[in-house]
């Protein structure tokens, strides 16, 4: 995988992912992410629906604020 802003080769990591929702902020810890050298982050479509599906289920549960272990919860 390479990046789309500069072209260079992608380092595979964990980042902490947040979503900022309307009532409330998702915090995902630990999450597998691609990052470049340049700053820019991307999440594979794996991560990106699991992601989507943990945002989904934790937005009806909580009001405020969710921390969450990336694999704990995907
Ligand atoms: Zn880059």
């Amino acid at each position: 995988m390479k990046c789309i802003e500069c072209g260079k080769e992608l380092t595979l990591t964990t980042k902490t992912y947040v979503a900022n929702l309307k009532n409330c902020v998702i915090i995902v810890k630990h999450t597998p992410a691609y990052v470049c050298d340049c700053g820019e982050v991307y999440y594979d479509d794996e991560t990106t629906e699991r992601i989507e599906d943990i945002v989904y289920s934790l937005q009806k549960v909580i009001n405020d604020i969710a921390i969450v272990e990336y694999s704990k919860v995907a």
